[in-house]
């Protein structure tokens, strides 16, 4: 079973709860990915020619169409992912409530800013702009197909610039549907662009000269990411993998936190980015918190009928991995309260919850990517705090505490944090969203994610002729002496 089919210039995108044919889509040349980006040259001027106010009313018009034609959408995702269309439909939600922030909110965040000119330079009017950079190219995963890539996709398209976009392999036809609703909704220039097909694809990106690289997907293909734009130094932006864990503090409301740790952790099949996958509790309540989420962990179930509330496991080579993983903890001591090594088929992962495994095992150190939790007992938060940052990932994190949560999440080595609540971040607009160490760097969403897609433009504009030139060779003696007294006289004093 494979969820891709090659054929020579094509490939069909396959529905991995049955095999079925979704759709076929050309695989692009590197030719093929050079004329869309010198076809997104000329629309990025007309793009950036309309100025935020008209792009503004364009992205609302896309995100109206988007909207009203979501229900049609969901089912593409849902037929290229398998996941349920309530979850599908869960994610355009918050695609569109992206767009329709980004789009209103670009002209207060890049419009032009006046700065302080200083003491030295007070006859200069000093400001700031945020330009577009001109064509940016997204490459996206298949986990999220719709919400993860408009991370980047509505914000650099608000933020002045054109964009190409490589959809994964396995949900071109999300892609597809993307590009051609949004050509509905903006006919004049081909400002949002698509090409399709696999790694070379992506690469043939990297190298075509785009102004910067914005990306999504595993730490080991962003590696490949990273030395492909540096052949151009292509400025990228890097959305990678985590293993995201959940603190549960003594005094914490054990429901909340056993219904986050499961949800977190098991929806969509646990093929998400910050989906939980490891979870520390303090001793003293750690069979409780077990107990809760054992039993409510043991009514999820994965299958491809309208009931189960989880799909199958998109890519087929991830079963292994999820089998590695269950398997390896278990051989080492671990015990799985739910699950284990035979809730693995061949398409569906049922739910496994783990315990008492080795904090070195896979289980614990790699992305597992399946609907899979290990939860461990700590003494203490410290011990919990620390755990938690002893990960090469460094992408999301969750706490619940009723009198700590603040200062636990601050410090989570982590890019954001929820606290009494899971995921929450991904859903508020106004916040960056991003990671660091293995987990990537740079921020989409919010006012971060508008400027990644902007370049920083200073300007100082001479308002009067200053009494004291500094920039010229005519200046005199004295004028430096009267600079070097005004700087003592600024700065010199003891404290
Ligand atoms: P992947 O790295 O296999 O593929 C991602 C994209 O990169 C695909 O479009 C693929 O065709 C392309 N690609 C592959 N090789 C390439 C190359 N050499 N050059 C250019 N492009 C290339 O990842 P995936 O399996 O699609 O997605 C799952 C991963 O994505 C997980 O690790 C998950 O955690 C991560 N993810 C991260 C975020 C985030 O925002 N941080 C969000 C969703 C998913």
């Amino acid at each position: 079973m494979t969820a891709v089919q090659a054929k020579q210039d094509t490939f069909d995108s396959l529905n991995p709860a049955t095999d079925e044919v979704v759709g076929t889509y050309p695989v692009n040349s590197d030719e093929d990915v050079a004329s869309a980006v010198s076809r997104a040259r000329e629309a990025a001027l007309w793009w950036a020619g309309l100025g935020f106010a008209g792009r503004a009313e364009r992205l609302q018009r896309w995100k109206g169409v988007i909207t009203r034609r979501a229900a049609q959408l969901a089912e593409v995702v849902h037929a290229e992912t398998g996941k349920p269309h309530a979850d599908a439909m869960l994610e355009i939600v918050l695609a569109i409530d992206h767009t329709a922030w980004a789009a209103k909110n670009a002209a207060k965040v890049l419009g032009r800013k006046r700065r302080p000119a200083g003491m030295l330079m007070a006859n200069q009017a000093a400001s700031v702009e945020f330009q577009p950079l001109g064509v940016v190219g997204v490459i996206g995963p298949w986990n999220y197909p719709v919400f993860t890539p408009m991370g980047s996709i509505a914000y650099a398209l608000a933020a002045g610039n054109a964009v190409v976009f490589k959809p994964s392999e396995y949900t071109p036809g999300v892609g597809r549907w993307l590009v051609d609703s949004f050509a509905e909704a903006v006919p004049e220039h081909p400002v949002f662009q698509l090409v399709t097909g696999y790694g070379q694809t992506g690469a043939a990106l990297c190298r075509s000269g785009v102004d910067k690289l914005a990306f999504t997907g595993s730490p080991a293909t962003g590696k490949k990411i990273m030395a492909a734009c540096a052949e151009t130094l292509t400025p990228v932006l890097i959305e990678a993998g985590g293993k995201d864990a959940l603190l549960v503090d003594v005094d914490a409301d054990l429901d909340e936190a056993a219904d986050a740790a499961v949800w977190g952790g098991m929806s969509n099949a646990g093929q998400t980015c910050v989906g939980v996958e490891r979870v520390y509790v303090h001793e003293r309540v750690y069979d409780d918190f077990v107990a809760k989420v054992v039993k409510i962990a043991g009514d999820v179930r994965a299958g491809g009928d309208a009931e189960a509330q989880i799909g199958p496991i998109t890519m087929p080579g991830q079963l292994a991995v999820i089998r590695r993983h269950i398997k390896d903890a278990l051989a080492r001591g671990g015990r799985a309260l739910v699950g284990g090594e035979d809730a693995v088929g061949d398409r569906f992962v049922q739910p496994t919850v783990l315990v008492d495994v080795p904090e070195d095992s896979a289980a614990v150190r790699e992305e597992t990517f399946g609907p899979t939790l290990t939860i461990a007992k700590v003494a203490d938060m410290d011990e919990a705090v620390e755990k938690a940052n002893d990960s090469k990932y460094g992408l999301a994190s969750t706490v619940f505490s009723k009198r700590r949560g603040m200062e636990l999440a601050r410090r989570l080595r982590s890019g954001m944090t929820s606290v009494n609540g899971v995921i929450s971040f991904a859903g508020i607009p106004s916040l960056p969203f991003g990671g660091i160490g293995e987990s990537g760097f740079g921020r989409i969403h919010g006012q971060e994610g508008l400027k990644e897609f902007a370049r920083t433009k200073a300007i100082a504009r001479q308002r009067f002729r200053a009494p004291l030139v500094l920039t010229t060779f005519n200046r005199s003696a004295k004028t430096d002496a009267t600079v070097a007294k005004l700087i003592t006289l600024l700065h010199g004093k003891r404290r």
